[in-house]
């Protein structure tokens, strides 16, 4: 690749971060809360290493995966010096012997056979593995995730797993036509996560709420988010 394109790339890269944490702050402050309570993580899926290491050279210190081959592949090109690695997309079964173990967090825990399989992974390599719950909040065919109402009786069970240590919630709420109709969204998975942290499960926590990503992150803040998921507003639209 030319240098000039590189070197525009990097600036680029580092000028979305800039406005993006402005915002994030900004958001926070609206919120009552700190702009340092609110993570950013860099989602990555379908960025090259070299533009991903622009974002962490620039201190960005979360990436996030969708897929367990491309993660594993990226790994050893990328400067992951305390960065954190979650798993953010459908994790199939048959792959979760693969990622166990290689990433900080599974973000989404989306059944529980999936959850039981982590811990089968888990325990084979005698460790314990922090993972999210992930909540279809707005009950779509097309997504993945524990529906609301087969939440709870879910919830209990994976409470039981002790090589899983639950750490809070994720969610992708539906397109909506405007924000009061997204915030509601926003708001119902907020209400279930502040009901479970009053509720202190054993080996339950509830300290991260995931949820907003480039079209949404300010909202999802202003309604409760703590960490937010942004991939394209970070390194431009995905080319597949
Ligand atoms: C791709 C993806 C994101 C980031 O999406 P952008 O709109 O590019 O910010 C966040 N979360 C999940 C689960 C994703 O798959």
């Amino acid at each position: 690749m030319e240098k000039s394109f590189l070197e525009k790339r990097k600036a680029d890269i580092r000028y979305n971060l800039d406005v993006i944490n402005e915002k994030i702050a900004e958001s926070a402050i609206k919120s009552g809360r700190n702009p340092s309570d609110i993570q950013l993580m860099a989602v990555t899926k379908t960025v090259d290493p070299i533009f991903i290491n622009y974002a962490l050279d620039y201190g960005v210190n979360m990436i996030g995966e969708n897929r367990v081959q491309e993660m594993l592949r990226k790994k050893p090109d990328l400067h992951l010096y305390n960065v954190q690695k979650h798993l953010i997309g459908h994790l199939q079964t048959n792959k979760a012997g693969q990622i166990v173990g290689e990433v900080d967090m599974i973000q989404s825990v989306d059944s529980l056979k999936i959850a039981k399989e982590i811990a089968k992974q888990s325990a084979k390599k005698g460790i314990t593995t922090d993972v999210l719950l992930e909540i279809n909040i707005g009950d779509e065919e097309s997504k993945t995730g524990f529906s609301k109402s087969e939440f709870m009786e879910n919830l209990y069970q994976i409470a039981e797993i002790p090589e899983l240590k639950v750490k809070g919630l994720m969610t992708i709420p539906p397109i909506c036509e405007n924000n009061t109709i997204l915030c509601e969204f926003f708001e119902n998975i907020y209400n279930i996560y502040v009901d479970i942290k009053a509720k202190k499960l054993d080996n339950i926590n509830m300290n991260i709420l995931s949820m907003g990503m480039s079209g949404d992150y300010e909202q999802a803040i202003i309604c409760g988010s703590n960490l937010v998921r942004i991939g394209s507003s970070i390194f431009g639209p995905r080319i597949y």
